[in-house]
């Protein structure tokens, strides 16, 4: 939808979750936030407060919070928190999840939700009624007050564990989504090669190991995490008639194990007018990866909704955590503002004072007092309400590569890496550090040490406004996507594949022809022979020629394997080593053993290059770089875009008047450049100073420029 908000730049954090902070500190703590520059707060009304009896419904203490705020000229998101629910819901309606082997998961509570009832079946369609009517009246008792700016209709849904849920509701659940999208059974056990006697007869599985059931499974996971954000959402509709819903993501498909902890951001967003996602970040990054973990995640919300908000942005961790540094902290602040966003949210105030969470995760102090970083958010607060409506206005400057994210194929590629005993499912661990999430992690790191911003793609999208579109790990590749890769490729585009690719059908066998679905058209080569290199090894193995680096790096190390070209140069691959046979295609690099590992193909007025091993894994597994690969730079070169190495990473946004340029220092020495022809500096970060012609920057400071559009 349209942004509305384009009167200032909304930042803003969360204030109250029950029981904290107490009454006799809200005035206080309003004032102050109010008076730093701030532009809104964020409340969390838990159901089990609120309706702790049945049907006697208590919102006295919200509406006083909203009478501050409004007393301190504050906008107030106020966000239903239905995962509280009360005990009622699971002594009296049955609520509470199953998991594997029909072991109940009783509520618990958790320093993140003190006040218990964590978490009912909403599949339950006696929950999912009690959790519509509270979340009615909530938006009902709330509507007309001059405090509330807008609602967030669920605080990142999600379903974890793995193993949920599976009773009785959940799953006939699962049943009516395999006969909403099959038809029939006979459609269904043709469809995968199955023979179960009915859809009364489907249970959900207890084994990862045939991958077709609990692909299926968490599928219908993520359907049902959307379902939830529906009732929330139509319930504060009826409750409150056109106002705005949102809701945000714990995690985002981008950065989140989609089977053990299942949400697809594409499904829930539909259910919403406004998306957004917490924003977990390494606050302590170890390597470069890490430190751009702000703007990669950034790339694909916007993706999903071009209005997304970054929510819940962490200054700290949980409980006495080491701090963070300050230049750091402020830096990732500008990187998620720089990436698009349209409002940020910090969480939280106030330090918590409990639990896990003791004294963790605030902008300030337990006792509200100011902490380093609570300074740093308080300056970008000021400048923003400098920049007002201007950088409300500002749109992204458009970028010329896309990274494809499938989200399908993250799920099998999940399942894939999952291993232990048959009867150990339930064990299995969240782990965002398999093959596609890697490989897509370190694709799009590539791009930005090349000098790039990116964009997201998705299965099937129209890709003409791309010069470079970069897929990797795409082991399943759907019919849909087949068609629009091809048109890219003739009309012009410059594709880059890095192995493996289209190595599975849409039943999720592997085919017997790889790549599938007639795709060597455009790679101009088939493959002739995979080995794995897996991430166990822990050796360097035997497939690296003689001539390469390897950086010395302590950390677990899987197998590696190299390849080169012509001029003696070496790209490192890991994951599988797979050897290319060219046909129309020309090889550009071999392996060691003289095969094909790098095949350039031309196709209509494109160029594809496919490699046979994963690049962007192993950076982003061995979490080491060491120059940008010579893959990359070909096929960058191929499309017409430069390469730009330098330590200072640039990231743009422009309205119609001003084009800003946010410039973040990333080496680890002091570095100082010219302030480019045309711009001035419009904000320096405490790290970085400037006299106008030239910029100093210490390690991780930041610097906004700004021209007239
Ligand atoms: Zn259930």
């Amino acid at each position: 939808m349209e942004n509305p908000m384009t009167e200032f730049f909304p930042f803003g954090t969360q204030y109250h979750r029950a029981p904290t902070p107490l009454e006799s500190e809200w005035a206080t703590d309003m004032a102050e936030i109010a008076a730093k520059g701030y532009t809104h707060i964020q409340v969390r009304p838990q159901w089990r407060c609120h309706e702790r009896i049945k049907g006697e419904y208590d919102f006295s203490e919200l509406i006083r919070l909203l009478d501050e705020a409004q007393r301190n000229n504050l906008r107030v998101i106020v966000k239903p928190q239905l995962e509280n629910a009360p005990d009622w819901v699971f002594t009296e309606l049955g609520g509470t999840r199953i998991g594997f082997n029909g072991q109940p998961l009783p509520p618990i509570a958790h320093a993140a939700f003190y006040v218990g009832g964590w978490w009912p079946c909403f599949d339950n369609p006696a929950v999912a009624e009690r959790a519509s009517v509270f979340t009615e009246n909530l938006a009902r008792s709330v509507k007309d007050h001059p405090a509330l700016w807008f609602f967030n209709a669920w605080n990142e849904p999600r379903s974890r564990p793995l193993g949920q849920c599976q009773c009785p509701h959940s799953r006939q659940s699962y049943r009516d989504y395999l006969k909403k999208r099959f038809g029939t059974i006979e459609a269904l056990n043709s469809a995968y090669g199955k023979a179960w006697t009915s859809f009364e007869t489907v249970f959900p599985p207890h084994s990862h190991s045939d991958y077709v059931e609990m692909f299926l499974w968490r599928q219908w996971a993520g359907e049902a995490v959307a379902q939830q954000v529906e009732i929330s959402a139509s319930a504060i509709r009826r409750g409150a008639p056109g106002k705005f819903v949102m809701c945000h993501v714990g995690q985002s498909s981008y950065n989140q194990d989609p089977a053990c902890d299942t949400s697809n951001d594409l499904l829930n967003s539909a259910k919403v007018d406004w998306y957004g996602c917490s924003f977990p970040i390494e606050i302590l990054p170890k390597n470069d990866i890490e430190y751009h973990q702000p703007l990669a995640q950034s790339a694909w919300l916007r993706r999903v909704d071009g209005n997304y908000w970054c929510q819940e942005f962490y200054t700290n961790y949980a409980s006495y955590h080491r701090e963070a540094d300050p230049e750091y902290i402020e830096q990732a602040i500008w990187m998620a503002l720089a990436s698009g966003c349209r409002g940020l949210t910090f969480w939280q105030y106030r330090s918590e004072r409990f639990g896990e969470e003791s004294n963790g995760w605030g902008m300030r102090n337990m006792d509200g007092s100011p902490t380093p970083r609570s300074e740093r958010c308080d300056r970008v607060a000021g400048e923003l309400k400098k920049w007002g409506a201007d950088f409300a206005k500002t749109n992204p400057v458009p970028r010329k590569i896309a990274v494809m994210f499938d989200i399908a194929n993250d799920l099998l590629m999940r399942i894939q890496a999952m291993s232990g005993p048959l009867a150990g499912v339930a064990a299995i661990p969240e782990n965002c550090n398999y093959s596609y999430k890697q490989s897509v992690r370190g694709a799009v790191f590539h791009l930005r040490k090349a000098g790039h911003s990116v964009d997201f793609v998705t299965p099937g999208q129209d890709l003409s406004g791309y010069d470079l579109v970069v897929a990797g790990t795409w082991e399943m590749v759907p019919e849909n996507a087949v068609d629009s890769l091809k048109k890219y490729v003739a009309d012009g585009g410059t594709l880059l594949i890095e192995y493996p690719f289209a190595c599975r059908d849409e039943k999720t066998w592997c085919a017997l022809k790889r790549p599938a679905s007639q795709l060597d058209e455009l790679t101009g080569c088939f493959e002739a022979h995979r080995i794995s290199l897996p991430k166990t090894a822990g050796g360097l193995g035997s497939e690296l020629p003689g001539n390469c680096v390897i950086p010395d790096n302590p950390g677990t190390r899987g197998e590696l394997a190299g390849f080169s070209y012509d001029d003696g140069s070496v790209d490192l691959a890991t994951y599988c080593k797979v050897e290319l046979t060219p046909t129309t295609g020309s090889v550009l690099a071999h392996w060691k053993n003289g095969t094909g590992a790098v095949v350039r193909n031309s196709y209509g007025k494109g160029t594809v290059f496919t490699c046979g091993g994963n690049t962007a894994i192993a950076t982003a597994e061995h979490g080491f770089f060491t120059g940008l690969p010579v893959l990359y730079k070909k096929a960058l070169e191929c499309a017409g875009l430069k390469v730009d190495t330098s330590d200072v990473w640039s990231v743009e946004r422009a309205s119609g008047e001003h084009l800003y340029r946010f410039l973040f220092q990333m080496g680890k020495e002091p570095f100082s450049m010219e302030v480019p022809a045309g711009f001035e500096v419009v904000y320096t970060s405490a790290g970085a100073n400037s006299d106008g012609k030239n910029i100093q920057f210490a390690p991780h400071a930041t610097v906004v420029l700004q021209r007239k559009n």
